[in-house]
């Protein structure tokens, strides 16, 4: 089995056939990972901070070639794609300012004290260390920054962990290119390739999961290829953590008191609706507005006014299609603005279903189903019983907004209410946007991650790929050096 590059723009393919990862290729690869992993894991931090600042250097100086690579793959543009090369290289840099500071190992070192129990102890040492070879899955919407090289990878080699890499059927002559700009940095810098590989395939991504080297997995993508990738991880002999950042419908609630804004609100969320073509885990989906407010004929007209734009492949254009036909055949839900997906290519214009919270409290097979493409759901409440009936049917999202004003009491009760359901909380702004610091929270509850207890954005996320050791009593010449006095 091969790949090849199709462009979504017309659908036409180009570039040379990719073979898939083999067998037995796919076996060295992973072997090659596990034998650099002890020198990497033991690397000073310095050394490590070096090369993520060398490859992000060298990405810049590809900057040009690989936008204009992965915009023919995408169909994303130049712009957009720049902006994200640009995040891409930031978050390494970051993660290399990360491991200068030492912080991120969080060692705690608590001297001998002879004291009698239980107030006495040994002495103990305790620190975090990278956890080994890691699978890193990425998405097709992000050929960089949640790419073979985004986040995952800067963190767990920031950890310390070498990387597998599944190259995206979407994007795969991007995945090449930025596989050769690493292997070139890390051979210039005189360190092992096998830090990182690329694995080409749907089986090669099946067979690194269950590989006994692999001690880790992180994906970014559908839920269900997350969720098949976290059952086989789990099902391993040794289970291993699987960090699965999935798509989620990410509930947008408008107050009655803010529901006055009208045309503006609107136009803020048919904006982020029909950014990047509705391709954001992070799009808003379900947009819950008040009966009588006006807004629904607002997003109504609004929709139809919006442009067609590019999706990134047939497989989208596929599942947004099927479920925008599963949302419509639920009792209740109205087609306001009919979606369009035609060709050339994948393009698809606005849609707009819309339901009263009194159906949708019945049928809350609403709620697992993410349109992935610029397809939105309206809800509307009659009353507040009826407002929290439905958010109770609400299942986990990666993120939650709140369009209220400062004097509502039931604005202050939805930012509690969705803290409870979402990974992050926004108060009159719009989700798609994630910013990249140490602040930042992008994961939430089932279903919208695997691991509610991590973020795959921000510096935060190198803890995915770590685990804590005490040493006790341990003489000062065998401890690792950063716990020694
Ligand atoms: P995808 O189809 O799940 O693909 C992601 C990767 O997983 C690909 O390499 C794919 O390879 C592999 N894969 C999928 N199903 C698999 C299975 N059953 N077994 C083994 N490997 C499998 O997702 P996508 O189309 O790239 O991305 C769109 C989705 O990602 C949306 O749902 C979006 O909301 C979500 N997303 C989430 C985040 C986040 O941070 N939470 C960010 C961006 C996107 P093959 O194609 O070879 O199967």
């Amino acid at each position: 089995m091969s790949t090849h590059s199709v462009d979504p723009r017309n659908g036409e393919s180009f570039g040379p056939d990719i073979a898939d990862t083999t067998v037995a290729e796919l076996a060295a690869l992973v072997a090659g990972a596990a034998n650099v992993a002890g020198y990497w894991r033991r690397a000073p931090g310095s050394k490590r901070a070096q090369v993520l600042r060398t490859v992000a250097a060298a990405l810049d100086s590809a900057a040009e070639t690989l936008v204009e690579l992965a915009d023919r793959e995408s169909g994303l543009g130049t712009p957009r794609l720049t902006g994200e090369l640009a995040r891409t290289t930031f978050q390494l840099r970051t993660f290399a300012d990360l491991l200068d500071d030492g912080e991120y190992l969080e060692a705690i070192v608590e001297p001998m004290d002879p004291s009698p129990l239980p107030l006495g102890h040994p002495d103990l040492r305790r620190m975090l260390v990278g956890l080994g070879p890691v699978a890193v899955y990425g998405a097709s919407n992000f050929p960089f920054a949640f790419g073979v090289l985004g986040g995952d990878t800067a963190a767990a080699l920031a950890a310390g962990c070498p990387v597998v890499a599944k190259a995206h059927p979407a994007h795969p002559q991007t995945c090449e290119a930025i596989a050769v700009i690493v292997h070139g940095t890390l051979s210039s810098l005189g360190e092992p390739r096998e830090l990182f590989s690329l694995v080409r395939g749907f089986s090669g991504g099946r067979d690194l999961i269950t590989d006994p080297h692999i001690k880790a997995g992180a994906f970014t993508g559908s839920s269900t290829g997350g969720r098949a990738l976290f059952d086989l991880a789990a099902a391993r002999s040794e289970p291993i953590p699987f960090y699965g950042e999935l798509g989620s419908v990410n509930p947008v609630v408008v107050t009655p008191g803010a529901a006055g804004r009208g045309q503006e609100l609107v136009t803020e969320y048919l904006d982020s609706l029909t950014l990047g073509t509705g391709q954001f885990c992070t799009n808003p989906g379900l947009l819950i507005v008040p009966s009588g407010s006006g807004l629904l004929e607002l997003v109504t007209v609004g929709a139809k006014q919006r442009a067609a734009g590019v999706l990134l492949h047939g497989g989208v254009a596929e599942l947004l299609n099927r479920n925008v036909e599963t949302l419509a055949a639920i009792p209740g839900v109205r087609t306001l603005v009919e979606p369009a997906i035609f060709g050339p290519g994948f393009q698809a214009t606005p849609g707009i279903l819309a339901m009263a919270a009194r159906d949708a409290v019945h049928h809350a097979e609403f709620v697992r189903t993410e349109c992935f493409g610029p397809t939105g759901l309206v809800v509307e409440y009659d009353d507040v019983d009826q407002l929290w009936a439905l958010l109770e049917v609400l299942e986990g999202s990666l993120v939650a907004t709140v369009h209220g004003t400062e004097n509502e009491l039931l604005a202050g009760e939805l930012v509690e209410l969705l803290a409870t359901l979402a990974g992050r909380i926004v108060w009159n702004g719009w989700p798609t946007g994630v910013a990249v610091n140490r602040a930042q929270q992008h994961g939430g509850p089932s279903p919208a991650t695997t691991n509610p207890l991590f973020t795959s954005v921000g510096t935060t996320s190198i803890r995915r790929f770590q685990r804590p050791v005490t040493y006790q009593s341990v003489p000062q010449q065998y401890l690792p050096i950063e716990l020694r006095d």
